[in-house]
C-alpha cells in the first residue's frame, strides 16, 4: 500500500496535507526524518488543542430534540445511552454522571478535565465531544454513537486477536497515546473496556475520566487494578510512562486474550505487577515477545515510549514491520475486522443493560461545585 499524502480524515472530512517527506520510500520502520515532519503535524494539532482549550463551548443542540434509545455501557459515575436526533435522525452517545455520585466519590476534578478534555482534542482515533449539558441533577456529555462496541467483547468473543488484527489495533492506540502526549495529557485508564471499534474497523479510545493535563509528575492512584503501573502502584510521582505501561497490558491481552498480571485479589495482583514477573503464552513469537519485554519494563529509564528515541522505539519496532503508519493514521489500511451492524443506530455490537429513569431534581444540586461545567 502506498503512503499517503494527507493525514488524518477527521469526522468532518478535513484532511491535514502531509509536510513533504524525504524518506517516504521506507517501508519498514519510521526513519528520524519522518518522526520530525510528523512532529510538524503534531505542533499544528496541539496548537488546535490549546486553542479549543481556552475556548468557552457553545453548545447548539435543544435537549428535547433527543430521544432516548438504549443503554450502551455503565461506568462507575453513570451511564452511557444511545440517542436519536429527531430532526437530524443522526445517533450520539450521551454519557449522564449524577452530580451526587460525582462528589461522592470525590471525582469533582475528574470530571471537570473530562469535559474539557473531550472538547478540546481530534483525533482519528479519539472520541471527543460534541455538545455538553448539565441540568439540576445530571451533567450530560454528547459524543457521536461509535457503532462496534467494545474491543473487549470482540476480544472475548474471539479469544484472542490474530496478529494482523492486534498489530493494526496496536498501532492505532501507539498513535493516539503519541497525540495525548504531545497534547501534554496522560490517559490513565487504557483497556480494551475503553477502547471502542468505529464502522469502518478504525478504532476511538473513549473514557477520559482520568485523563489529565500535566506538565511534570503527577501522584493521583487511579485506574483500573490489571493495567496499572508499577510507579503508579508505588506511590512514586509519574508522567506519560503509565500510559505504556497500560498498552504493554494491551499488547499482551490482545494477543494472549488475557492479561499479563492477573489474580482474584487486586493486592496480589499489585504485587505481580510490581515484581514485573508474567509468562508469555506459546503462540508469541520472538518479535512480540521482544516487544512486551520492552514495554513491561519495570525500570522506566528502560521502558518504550519514554526513552530518548520516544515513539520511535515502538515505529521501528521488528513487530509493526510492514505497517505503513501514515496509511494507518488516514484510516487507508484496510482493516482486517469490520464489525457488522445493520443500520446506523444499530445496538447488537452491545451488551443489554437494565434501563433507568433520568429524574432530575426540581432544584439546582451542587451548584457552585458544578459552576465551572
Ligand atoms: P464510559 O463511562 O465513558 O467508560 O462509557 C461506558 C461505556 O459506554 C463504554 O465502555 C462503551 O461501551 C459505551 N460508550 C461510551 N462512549 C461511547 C460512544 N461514543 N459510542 C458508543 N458507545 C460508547
Amino acid at each position: 500500500m502506498n503512503s499517503s499524502k494527507s493525514y488524518g480524515t477527521f469526522k468532518d472530512n478535513t484532511s491535514y496535507k502531509a509536510y513533504q517527506s524525504t524518506s517516504a520510500e521506507v517501508k519498514d520502520g519510521y526513519t528520524v526524518q519522518q518522526q520530525l515532519q510528523y512532529r510538524k503535524y503534531l505542533e499544528k494539532l496541539k496548537n488546535e488543542f490549546d486553542e479549543r482549550w481556552c475556548e468557552k463551548s457553545k453548545s447548539k443542540m435543544v435537549f428535547s430534540e433527543l430521544e432516548r434509545v438504549r443503554t450502551l455501557g455503565t461506568g462507575a459515575f453513570g451511564r452511557v445511552v444511545l440517542l436519536k436526533h429527531s430532526k437530524t435522525n443522526k445517533y450520539y452517545a450521551m454519557k449522564i454522571l449524577e452530580k451526587e455520585k460525582i462528589i461522592k466519590l470525590k471525582q469533582v476534578e475528574h470530571t471537570l478535565y473530562e469535559k474539557q478534555i473531550l472538547e478540546a482534542i481530534r483525533f482519528p482515533f479519539t472520541v471527543s465531544m460534541e455538545f455538553s449539558f448539565k441540568d439540576n441533577s445530571y451533567i450530560y456529555f454528547i459524543m457521536p454513537f461509535v457503532p462496534g462496541g467494545e474491543m473487549f467483547s470482540h476480544l472475548r468473543k474471539m479469544g484472542k486477536f490474530e496478529e494482523p488484527i492486534a498489530k493494526f489495533y496496536a498501532s492505532q492506540v501507539v498513535l493516539a497515546l503519541e497525540y495525548l502526549h504531545f497534547c501534554e495529557l496522560v490517559y490513565r485508564d487504557l483497556k480494551p473496556e475503553n477502547i471502542l471499534i468505529d464502522k469502518n474497523g478504525y478504532l476511538k479510545i473513549t473514557d477520559f475520566g482520568f485523563c489529565k493535563k500535566i506538565t511534570g509528575r503527577t501522584w493521583t492512584l487511579c485506574g483500573t487494578p490489571e493495567y496499572l503501573a508499577p510507579e503508579l502502584i508505588l506511590s512514586k510521582g509519574y508522567g506519560f510512562s503509565v500510559d505504556w505501561w497500560s498498552f504493554g497490558v494491551l499488547l499482551y491481552e490482545m494477543n494472549a486474550g488475557y492479561p499479563p498480571f492477573y489474580a482474584n485479589d487486586p493486592m496480589k495482583t499489585y504485587e505481580k505487577i510490581v515484581s514485573g514477573k508474567y509468562r508469555c503464552p506459546s503462540n508469541f513469537n520472538g518479535d512480540l515477545r521482544d516487544l512486551v519485554r520492552n514495554t513491561l519494563q519495570v525500570d522506566i529509564s528502560k521502558r518504550f515510549g519514554v526513552m530518548k528515541n520516544g515513539v520511535l522505539d515502538f515505529k521501528n519496532h521488528k513487530w509493526f514491520k510492514g505497517v505503513e503508519w501514515e496509511a494507518i493514521l488516514n484510516c487507508r489500511w484496510p482493516p482486517p475486522f469490520t464489525p457488522k451492524f445493520k443500520h446506523p443506530g444499530d445496538t447488537t455490537n452491545f451488551e443489554r443493560y437494565d434501563e433507568e429513569p433520568i429524574l432530575p431534581s426540581s432544584y439546582c444540586r451542587f451548584e457552585s461545585e458544578f459552576i465551572d461545567f
